[in-house]
């Protein structure tokens, strides 16, 4: 398969000029501003923010290509990794008339963004054991199909998906196979942005928002060949990130330390966790997981998430999910809190 980048983004992207910032088109050093209306007296706030944020990103960029080992052509930085997924699915999808291809239980966001667009969702079941269900894929696929999401590890389920079948997408198909790697720090597996360079139809998608913990300045980030990255920027927000996001985020990136040291942390808190609720009666399952949270699965599950809430402690619930009857998502938390939660576990009467 050649993938063919210009046969899937829509003619209307193709064909149309981005807006040009101001801050785009004078790109020299000056010391005095009187391009963009900005309030040249400075902001409402002892600090001040009357300036526009760079469009461009390129600080962060630059430092992001240097941890991630990615040239800065090949990095997409949005509000979020959900607005990665969203100009994903109006770049390549035609309203009412092409489709995605998401494999639930997943995250829902793909769903959620396609179905704005109308864009047409088509549900492949992961199969029992939470990996790929290849053949069903290949049925599915239509000369309409834009994008497949994978998530990887997976949200709810907790697992890494089969690293040979991603390649069997990326191989087979002339379409974007997205891979959201929103856990991947957690993970013992290698994620797939040492593979970028071999596969044109490749998106990858980190975040900020997890082991990271920075999900309230909404930073995330996709990696992809340079075609694709620039029809991301070409639609994009023009000031997407906000100036202190793009200066804490700068910050947080020399802090990596601390960052493993929650991983180590997390894992640790999730083998205990894991063994004590698996000693429980009405605990059926815990399924494995490369993330920081544990799918459970128990008898009467909403009814513990119930008595969970009640006593303040807010897991989610997943019993309706497909695939996920009688399952709870927990999120690790710190030791006190997963005592705290074993213990009211534990006043469960089943
Ligand atoms: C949490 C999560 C995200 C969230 O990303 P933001 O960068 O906070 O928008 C994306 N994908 C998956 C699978 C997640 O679980």
């Amino acid at each position: 398969m050649e993938f063919n980048i210009a046969s899937i983004v829509r003619e209307n992207i193709k064909s149309m000029s981005p807006y040009s910032s101001a801050r785009h088109e004078y790109a020299g050093i000056a010391a005095t501003f009187l391009d963009a209306n900005e309030n040249a007296f400075g902001s409402a706030l002892g600090v001040n923010y009357n300036r526009y944020p760079d469009p461009t990103q390129l600080k962060l960029k630059a430092k992001i290509s240097t941890i991630k080992n990615v040239p800065v052509e090949n990095i997409f930085l949005g509000n979020g990794s959900d607005e990665a997924i969203d100009l994903l699915v109006r770049c390549f999808c035609e309203p009412g008339k092409d489709n995605i291809i998401v494999c639930p239980p997943t995250y829902g966001m793909y769903r959620v963004c396609a179905d704005i667009n109308n864009v047409e969702v088509r549900p492949v079941l992961l199969t029992t054991t939470f990996q790929l269900d290849l053949p069903a894929i290949e049925n599915c696929i239509t000369p309409f199909t834009r994008i497949i999401f994978i998530c990887s590890p997976n949200n709810p389920t907790g697992n890494t998906i089969d690293r040979n079948d991603v390649k069997y997408l990326l191989n087979t198909f002339n379409v974007l196979v997205v891979v959201d790697e929103a856990y991947i720090d957690y993970s013992t597996e290698a994620g797939f942005i040492n593979e970028l360079s071999r596969y044109p139809n490749l998106v990858i998608l980190q975040t900020m928002s997890k082991a990271w913990g920075l999900a309230g300045l909404r930073v995330g980030m996709a990696f992809a060949n340079e075609a694709v990255i620039n029809f991301l920027n070409k639609i994009k927000y023009p000031y997407n990130i906000n100036t202190v996001s793009q200066q804490l985020i700068l910050e947080a990136l020399d802090n990596h330390e601390v960052v493993n040291e929650w991983i180590a942390l997390t894992n640790n808190q999730k083998a205990w966790l894991s063994k004590k609720l698996s000693a429980l009666p009405f605990v059926q399952t815990v399924y494995p997981s490369e993330t920081n949270f544990l799918l459970v699965k128990a008898r009467g599950a909403r009814k513990i998430y119930t008595l969970l809430a009640s006593r303040g402690i807010i897991v989610r619930d997943r019993s309706n999910v497909i695939l996920c009857d009688d399952c709870l998502r927990i999120t690790i938390g710190t030791a006190a809190e997963n005592k705290q939660l074993i213990q009211t576990f534990k006043s469960y009467d089943a």
